[in-house]
């Protein structure tokens, strides 16, 4: 009797080699090629298996450090590479560009001194495929903002595109244990990068619908959802959280004098102020027309009246680049601090406009908190916690 291979007799491969019939026909099989045939789609069928866990921890992820992480995790699982570095700019904000880098899959600081990633923004939007680096350099021209990527000796570099244009670029080192990156493994990058690309569309999605157009700050729905969380959330720990609520001094005449655009250009600066001035959990957003709120969680009326006024003073001293020389503008605020026995969220906003209609009445470029039980109006600007001007409404008193 003929013998059967002992590959053939594995439980492990698939039904059609385990068949007695083919085990007894194993050699002609073999001799026809069908054997081998059906190891290349078992192998075909562990790779996309692998693509398809790789791929669908990326695509689960939420933020973009998430996916950076998680994408940068499966590809060194895969590959093992000396060095990856991911290079992050989405097209349509003015952010500057993000470069995270991972030696062993640890973040590391690399090398790698640019500001942009336009050298390829052209040669992807045609070909949007992984590519060794040097060849791309060859099709670059050898242009010499090249030169940085080739100082850490990058191997493969592999596009990130989304529904503008090229939003970052993962660059790849050479394989720790092993040779260069054949055509199968660029193929598997290409589809692996199907599923990051899907992932940072549906991120920005997302984001588009929580964030202003004009500004990039969030909308006033995100602000009112997160500020009823938070008032929640407030009661739970028993602890103070503060809105601030601002609107731009004599804006109408702003524009009137500079123009819309101009108008446009200071709210933009306006936005940027605010929101490099808050913390990351603290959420900045645009009520609507040139005004803005903040929602800072866990913070008392100390930190939310220094914090207003270091905004305060930001504004008024920003300058603003146009074509004609603009006047400074300023910023008026209303402040409120609300506590586990906060009404509502209707309340709070009253009490945030009322502080901030009497920062207007009190001739403007200036904070006010709304405070019960305290009248102390003090006319200086900049003026510490002790002496800020404190606003008791009529109807509280009665
Ligand atoms: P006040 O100090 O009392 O706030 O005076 P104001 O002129 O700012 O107040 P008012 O409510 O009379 O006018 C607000 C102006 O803000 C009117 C509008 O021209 C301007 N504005 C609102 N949204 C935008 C915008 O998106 N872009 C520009 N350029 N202007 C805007
Ligand atoms: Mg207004
Ligand atoms: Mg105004």
């Amino acid at each position: 009797m003929e013998e059967i291979p002992i590959e053939a007799q594995r439980e492990d491969n698939n039904d059609f080699l385990a068949n007695p019939e083919v085990k007894k026909n194993y050699s002609l099989l073999q001799d026809i090629g069908v054997i081998e045939h059906i190891k290349s789609l078992n192998r075909d069928i562990r790779n996309y298996e692998t693509l398809l866990t790789r791929g669908l921890d990326i695509f689960n992820r939420t933020t973009i450090d998430e996916i950076m992480d998680a994408t940068v995790y499966q590809i060194y699982d895969q590959f093992v590479p000396v060095f990856i570095a991911f290079l992050w700019k989405p097209v349509q904000t003015k952010e500057d560009i993000t470069i995270r880098a991972y030696k062993n899959c640890q973040p590391v600081d690399i090398n790698l001194h640019v500001d942009n990633i336009t050298p390829f923004e052209k040669f992807f939007r045609k070909y949007p495929l992984p590519i060794n680096f040097e060849l791309l350099a060859f099709q670059l021209s050898n242009d010499e903002a090249l030169k940085p990527y080739l100082d850490i000796k990058t191997e493969i570099a592999v596009p990130i595109l989304g529904p503008f244009g090229l939003y970052g670029i993962i660059l790849i080192g050479n394989k720790n244990f092993d040779d260069g990156y054949n055509r199968d493994e660029l193929y598997f990058l290409q589809q692996l990068m199907c599923f990051v690309s899907q992932a940072i569309k549906n991120l920005l999605h997302y984001e588009h619908s929580l964030r202003d157009v004009k500004t990039g700050l969030y909308n006033h729905g995100f602000f009112l959802t997160r500020l009823n969380e938070e008032i929640l959330r407030t009661k739970r720990i028993n602890y103070y959280s503060s809105i601030i609520v601002m609107d731009v001094d004599r804006f109408k005449n702003f524009n009137d004098t500079y123009g819309h655009l101009a108008g446009d250009r200071v709210l933009e600066h306006v936005a940027q102020v605010i929101k490099n001035g808050v913390r990351e959990i603290d959420i900045p957003s645009r009520f609507g027309g040139e005004e803005f709120t903040v929602l800072l969680p866990d913070t008392d009326k100390h930190t939310v009246w220094n914090i207003a006024e270091r905004l305060r003073l930001s504004i008024a001293g920003m300058k603003v680049p146009w074509d004609i020389p603009l006047p400074q503008v300023t910023i008026s605020m209303g402040i409120y601090t609300f506590d586990g026995n906060a009404a509502d969220i209707n309340s709070i906003i009253r009490r945030a406009d009322e502080a901030l209609y009497i920062s207007k009445e009190r001739g403007r470029n200036r904070c006010t908190l709304w405070n019960p039980g305290v009248v102390d109006p003090h006319p200086d600007q900049g003026c510490s916690i002790e002496k800020l001007q404190i606003y008791t409404p009529i109807v509280e008193m009665l």
